[in-house]
């Protein structure tokens, strides 16, 4: 993986026809080790990436910031100073304000590639006032292989620090009732968050987020009364090797 595939996977992101995100929303990031990765430049659009719309940044002293406390006292002006003066080089594009959510994902989830979109049909269920317990819902196999047993939730604050901060105890907050990383986050009123080894991984799972939230805002438009998997028939989709096997194929860097 080279700077080159990070944008690559922007493009393949900003895809009109995926509907995942328009302008310059949303962001991906890559790591190639685990002291930096690559994030997307602050306001970019993917659609048409290259890789100058990328930098690298320093992994640990953002990972600090979201799980310390020296940064909180800081403006907005002093937070972008700080997050700027991450980067390798200094006249590289300065970083996306989302880059700290990146760090703290990859060091917690233990993935190299993190993909932030604004998919409509997953708005459409995180504009809702019971978003929540849908998070907690699984209707079909494939779905938990690719997202996991459960999204995790996280609820609405303003995008950067103060983000990633409520991502690192939504993460910890599903740890203790699951006992495994988050798959997905839905961020209320904002977006979702997929992550993985590779890009493919990572996209993959976020085409299969947005499957699901399609066919549950459809179903939910019906009005009818829905059936979702128990959480024994959750668990067992979960620890199934062969499925795990089967979808591995899919994301072989
Ligand atoms: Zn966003």
């Amino acid at each position: 993986m080279t700077p080159e595939s990070v944008a690559r996977l922007a493009r393949e992101v900003a895809d009109p026809a995926l509907d995942l995100v328009i302008l310059a929303e949303g962001n991906v990031s890559l790591s190639f080790s685990d002291l930096t990765l690559w994030i997307k430049g602050s306001g970019r659009a993917m659609a048409h990436a290259a890789a100058s719309d990328f930098c690298e940044v320093r992994a640990r002293v953002l990972v600090d910031a979201v799980e310390g406390t020296s940064w909180d006292g800081l403006d907005d002006v002093a937070i972008r100073e700080h997050l700027d003066a991450t980067r390798l080089d200094p006249d590289a594009i300065r970083p996306s304000t989302e880059t700290f959510m990146h760090a703290w994902l990859m060091k917690h989830s233990g993935w190299k590639c993190v993909v932030h979109t604004h998919p409509t049909p997953v708005l459409s269920l995180l504009i809702r006032e019971d978003a929540a317990l849908w998070a907690t819902r699984r209707f079909f196999p494939d779905e938990i292989v690719l997202t996991g047993p459960a999204t995790a939730w996280v609820p609405y604050v303003a995008p950067g620090l103060p983000l990633a901060k409520a991502i690192r105890e939504a993460a910890l907050r599903f740890g203790a009732a699951i006992g495994e990383p988050p798959k997905t986050y839905w961020l209320q009123n904002h977006g979702l968050i997929t992550g993985g080894k590779t890009p493919s991984e990572a996209l993959s799972a976020t085409l299969m987020a947005v499957k699901s939230a399609r066919m549950l805002r459809d179903a939910l438009a019906s009005g009818a009364e829905l059936r979702w998997l128990t959480d024994a028939e959750v668990a067992h989709i979960a620890g199934w090797p062969d499925e795990h096997f089967r979808q591995s194929a899919l994301w072989e860097p």
